[in-house]
């Protein structure tokens, strides 16, 4: 016998993947959601007049249906377009992003390890690689593509200090689209100060004039229905034989399709049945964990970035953002909103608030650490999804898995990887018409 509740399509998870599911679905859904919200990472807080999203969370839509769809529901005028202001600060100065094109500004020691790097790597290297030839090891693929001195004073410890294990550990395919490969003669024009071109994946974002980003889940969430989201409800098991997922208070929902955007990992956790070798695969999942501290702060802020690099192994934080610098509205009138993701994972904040107050007087962000109003601590679990040597094969296996039961996992957690709130919008869509298709087919 069916259960109670019966549903053509489930969705689990209310995040920016299964809402945008729930949207382009053409048959009748219920999305269930964990928490007593919509948004999942694109969330914010609100406290004494700031506004703080998981910290950065700025829009960068590439893609013409995802633009279109993001202005159509919050309102073109809603969205303010900003040009990226970010830079690195280390040997006390600023230089511009991203570093391997923009070493003028650095002592000129430094200047000269990391140029003559880049023309000793760029020496060695063949003059066209192939994808499958390019070194496995993201260390050695930074000092494949960027020579010694690049890797050395910024790359290796930066991206140790965010991804919270060392460049060994990870592979180099992850970085592919993240990581901007400037040609030498940039590296030495941004060497000498004359490198005029904005490089990266994120040279320009949109962001709401109001609310924080979570502005852009509840609109979604409008369109959908609120009648269609069942919140405060966590999928504690899910059947795939009998097609019946189960809450944490009890309550079973049929389904006939399941797209699920809850952490992989979590996801196998509550299957009824898991054959061993997909168990072994999913104990190979790894995610780093995010720490932040919200940061109130009096006066202005000293600096115009939205968010500033940090590599030296010095600090405890490895990246500051401010959401004021990118609209003001984020903090009270003559007030400014940090955001300090923190290296340090493990350290009590209390040990930890001199050298913090001391960074950002030292980055010329405040003068004075009493100015600080508030930090507020935050940790994320399984923030990014870390690309070790296990990840293609254990991600493969599950997900080979999933299909032939009937379960699409989707969206930056579902389908474990490294990506935006832009491509968790396009994941919802993509699985809405992979229904469509099967439906159509039968
Ligand atoms: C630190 C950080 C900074 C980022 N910065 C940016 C940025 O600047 N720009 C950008 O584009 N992207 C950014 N991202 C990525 C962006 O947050 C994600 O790509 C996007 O929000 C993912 O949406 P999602 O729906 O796939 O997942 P989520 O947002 O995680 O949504 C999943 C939902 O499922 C719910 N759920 C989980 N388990 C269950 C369960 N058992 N039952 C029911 N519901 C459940 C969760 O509560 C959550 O609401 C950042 C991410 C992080 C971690």
């Amino acid at each position: 016998m069916p259960p109670p509740c019966s549903i053509d399509t489930l969705v689990i998870g209310a995040g920016l993947a299964g809402l945008s599911c729930a949207h382009h679905l053409d048959r009748p859904f219920l999305v269930v959601e964990a928490a007593d919200h919509v948004g999942g990472k694109a969330k914010s807080e609100h406290y004494e007049g700031f506004t703080f999203d998981v910290t950065g969370h700025w829009l960068h839509l590439r893609d013409p249906d995802m633009r279109a769809l993001a202005l159509k529901l919050c309102g073109d005028e809603h969205f303010m377009r900003i040009r990226r202001l970010s830079r690195i600060w280390s040997h006390g100065v600023y230089t511009r992003y991203p570093y391997q094109a923009n070493t003028f500004g650095l002592p000129p020691e430094v200047i000269k390890e990391c140029v003559m790097g880049a023309v000793e790597a760029d020496r060695r290297r063949p003059e066209a690689v192939a994808l499958e030839d390019e070194p496995e090891n993201f260390a050695d693929w930074i000092r494949f593509y960027f020579g010694e001195g690049i890797a050395r004073h910024f790359m290796i410890p930066y991206n140790a200090k965010l991804w919270g294990v060392p460049a060994t550990e990870i592979t180099s395919r992850w970085c592919q689209r993240f990581v901007p490969r400037p040609a030498l003669a940039d590296i030495v024009a941004g060497a000498v100060g004359c490198n005029e071109k904005a490089m990266g994946y994120n040279a320009e974002f949109l962001y709401p004039r109001t609310g924080g980003i979570q502005t852009l889940a509840e609109a979604l969430a409008d369109a959908v229905g609120r009648d269609h989201i069942r919140l405060s409800s966590p999928i504690a098991r899910v059947d795939p034989v009998a097609k019946v997922a189960t809450t944490a208070d009890g309550a079973d929902i049929g389904y006939r399709h399941l797209v699920s955007t809850m952490q992989l990992p979590h996801l196998i956790d509550r299957l009824t049945e898991v054959p061993a070798a997909v168990r072994a695969a999913r104990s190979k999942l790894r995610g780093n964990t995010v720490r932040y501290l919200n940061v109130g702060v009096r006066g202005p802020l000293g600096q115009p970035d939205h968010w500033i690099y940090v590599p030296e192994e010095k600090w405890p934080f490895y990246r500051v953002g401010s959401f004021s610098n990118a609209n003001p509205a984020m903090a009270p009138e003559g007030c400014a909103a940090l955001y300090i993701e923190m290296a340090d994972r493990d350290t009590p904040l209390d040990d930890l608030r001199g050298t913090i107050g001391e960074g950002l007087c030292a980055m010329g962000l405040i003068d004075d650490p009493a100015r600080i109003l508030f930090m507020h601590e935050r940790v994320i679990d399984n923030a990014y999804v870390i690309y070790d040597f296990d990840y293609h094969d254990s991600r493969a296996a599950i997900l080979d898995h999933l299909g032939p039961i009937g379960i699409q996992s989707i969206g930056r957690y579902g389908d474990w990887n490294y990506s935006s709130m832009e491509d968790a919008l396009i994941d919802g869509r993509r699985a809405a018409e992979a229904l469509a298709r099967t439906e159509a087919t039968r």
